[in-house]
């Protein structure tokens, strides 16, 4: 069976300072080069925001704006291969409002991935991020962000923020995959997208199905940073999921929660 792929977890590129690759000298730079890669995989469509080693660990709200109009210039170029993500951040809240009244006007509906430790911020549960997360809502906007260590403020977070649809990202050992799955029983919003460490667990996926629903389980690779063959194996080999189980993880909820 042939399954259409959507890989809800990237962080596209254009220059070496945008890609996240270890390897980045050994893959296809280009647009053009990273599509056909991708595509020779089956995915048929990426989404997610520019992440730049130029701006590790610094707060500093120019450079998330810098790579905001980077994921609006890979758009132009990706056209419908790409759906953007965007960064805010919770020491700027008013630019990050400003951003959000931006992006809405561009009919952007994806922030993040959100990666804290890159931006220099790590408190999910502090009172200028639930401030930010408001405006989100009244959007309705999907939060894409990555699971940080600290799991009592992302229970805190999802509690103030119910109606978000909120997509975590990766699955990571049993204790922290635990509490995702306790997330989706606290709001029926929260997801979880593939990435990351995790997958490779023998009966994960399928325990995690069994426990809160096939609607919760996104794919996603984190592509340049990790190989999307690995994940799609992880899922398309795995033959304790039936068919159906693949289609809907591999593309229909992501396009039902970014209403692609
Ligand atoms: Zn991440």
């Amino acid at each position: 069976m042939d399954f259409e792929i959507i890989d809800f977890h990237t962080h596209p590129f254009d220059d070496l300072n945008t890609n996240i690759c270890n390897y980045r000298d050994h893959i296809p730079m280009d647009a053009d080069g990273a599509v056909k890669y991708l595509k020779g995989m089956g995915i048929s469509k990426i989404c997610g925001s520019v992440v730049s080693w130029e701006a590790y660990g610094k707060a500093d709200f120019n450079s998330i704006k810098l790579r905001n109009n980077k994921a609006l210039e890979l758009k132009e170029k990706y056209g419908d291969f790409y759906v953007p993500g965007f960064h805010i951040h919770p020491a700027f809240v008013k630019e990050s409002l400003e951003e959000i009244e931006r992006m809405h006007k561009e009919g952007i509906t994806l922030i993040g991935e959100l990666v804290p430790y890159w931006d220099g911020w790590n408190d999910y549960s502090c009172r200028e991020f639930s401030e930010i997360l408001d405006l989100a809502d009244n959007y309705n906007m999907v939060v894409s962000f990555h699971t940080m260590t600290d799991d009592d403020q992302m229970d805190k977070m999802v509690k103030e923020h119910k109606n978000i649809t909120f997509v975590a990202a990766h699955p990571g050992e049993k204790a922290k995959f635990l509490r995702h799955l306790e997330r989706m029983r606290i709001s029926e919003n929260y997801h979880l997208d593939l990435s990351g460490g995790g997958l490779f667990r023998q009966g994960l996926l399928r325990y995690g199905i069994d426990k809160c629903g096939v609607e919760k389980f996104i794919f996603g690779s984190d592509y340049p940073t990790c190989n999307p063959a690995m994940f799609i194996g992880g899922v398309l080999l795995d033959s304790l999921l039936t068919d159906k189980e693949k289609e809907i993880i591999f593309s229909e909820n992501a396009k039902r929660i970014l209403k692609l």
